[in-house]
């Protein structure tokens, strides 16, 4: 069955930036489950996806405007720290911060002594994305599952 439109796909998935180690993998855990058709990722990685079946491996490169999109100035915030769960915090380092949007990825910049500025841009913004992909299996979608627009049961959400 191919990767199409409303068709459930598990997979595993590696990402990296071009000639650099990868900075997340999926093989630890079990693999993702995307609904496709309803932009529950990265439109370049669906793009790449489409057509394939159970069992393909392949990479595909993606440009950041097909991924995360640009870096913006601009988005530096100063937050008390009291707002981090961490109390050892390192520029560079990526955490998430409560916010009044829920949960969000952000980078430290600088830590001060009862604040901290953090970058507000995903950390893959701006970035050629390389990713290595393993189709697990394809399905169709249940028709609540494209109501909803994601995947329900394992691998989705439980609700
Ligand atoms: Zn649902």
């Amino acid at each position: 069955m191919k990767i199409e439109k409303n068709r459930v796909v598990r997979f595993h998935y590696t990402v990296s930036e071009p000639g650099q180690p990868p900075v997340e993998t999926s093989k630890d855990r079990e693999p993702l489950a995307v609904l496709i058709g309803h932009g529950n990722i990265i439109p370049g990685l669906e793009d790449a996806m489409l057509d394939h079946v159970a069992g393909d491996s392949f990479e595909a490169t993606v440009g950041s405007d097909q991924a995360y999109g640009e870096r913006r100035e601009g988005l530096i915030q100063r937050v008390p720290k009291k707002h981090f769960r961490e109390t050892r915090l390192q520029p560079g380092q990526q955490v998430v911060l409560n916010s009044s949007m829920g949960p969000r990825a952000v980078t430290v910049v600088k830590v001060g002594g009862t604040v901290v500025d953090v970058d507000l841009n995903h950390p893959m913004a701006g970035k050629t994305l390389q990713f290595q992909v393993e189709i697990v299996d394809v399905r169709e979608a249940e028709q609540v599952e494209i109501d909803h627009g994601h995947v329900h049961g394992e691998g989705g959400t439980q609700h």
